[in-house]
């Protein structure tokens, strides 16, 4: 039997009385599991398998397939904030769904899970929740292994020394100097703060990254760069970002 600390990411009514869960584990990774008769009595698993609760779950592997039993069930904290305000839930949903695109079932990061848990914590906060999506995207992208690399010009090889403004380009996943590219729609450009302090989010704990500063004109160019990141890396766009709108 294994424990884990767990962050429920979504249910489904299975069965006559039981809960199909999927949950987030910091030492196995995303987890699906099956609460026999949880919707019949609630007091193995009182209040702790709805979305986005952090919940410490005990489960075993059912022989040879990767469906878990879940036995039990004890709620760690519920973030309620994430329940009564629409924005707020739709901004989890969208952190869930981009940590399961980029985390296939049983792959283990936990540095994913502890994200996860810091940015739900962040969204029941203070802190603005443009800035917080930018940080979890370039975050969980870097986790996933698809950071942007800032270190020299993608076309050139030329060491970018942070003097001057650069281009992102989402096929290579990098930036390129101005003599390669030129900055257009398909093409945004960055400024040299834009660019060190996109580097700094991806490469510090939410916590220090949240230190760095932003102006609306960095923020404008992150968030075009992270867009059309996202959507190349991930090769679609995730359902719930229309809900962000
Ligand atoms: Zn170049």
């Amino acid at each position: 039997m294994h424990i884990s600390e767990s962050i429920i990411t979504r249910t489904w009514e299975f069965g006559e009385t039981d809960l199909l869960v999927s949950f987030f584990t910091a030492d196995r990774g995303r987890l699906k599991g099956v609460a026999k008769g949880a919707r019949k009595s609630s007091r193995r698993f009182a209040n702790c398998l709805d979305s986005f609760c952090l919940t410490r779950l005990e489960y075993e592997r059912k022989s040879g397939r990767d469906l878990y039993l879940l036995n039990a069930g004890k709620l760690i904290h519920g973030f309620p904030e994430l329940r009564t305000d629409f924005h707020a839930l739709s901004l989890a949903s969208y952190m869930v769904e981009l940590a399961e695109t980029l985390f296939p079932l049983e792959v283990a990061e936990p540095r994913m899970f502890a994200l996860l848990k810091e940015a739900f914590n962040a969204l029941s906060g203070q802190m603005k929740r443009d800035e917080l999506r930018i940080f979890f995207e370039a975050k969980a992208l870097t986790l996933g292994g698809y950071g942007i690399n800032f270190e020299r010009c993608c076309d050139c090889g030329r060491l970018y020394a942070g003097e001057g403004r650069a281009v992102f380009k989402h096929s290579k996943g990098g930036i390129a100097c101005l003599r390669c590219e030129k900055e257009s729609a398909r093409l945004p450009g960055l400024d040299p703060d834009t660019a060190k302090g996109l580097n700094q989010i991806q490469t510090t704990p939410l916590d220090d990254a949240q230190k760095v500063t932003l102006t609306d004109g960095m923020l404008d160019e992150m968030k075009r760069v992270l867009r059309q990141h996202l959507r190349y890396s991930l090769g679609k766009e995730l359902k719930t970002e229309r809900y962000l709108a």
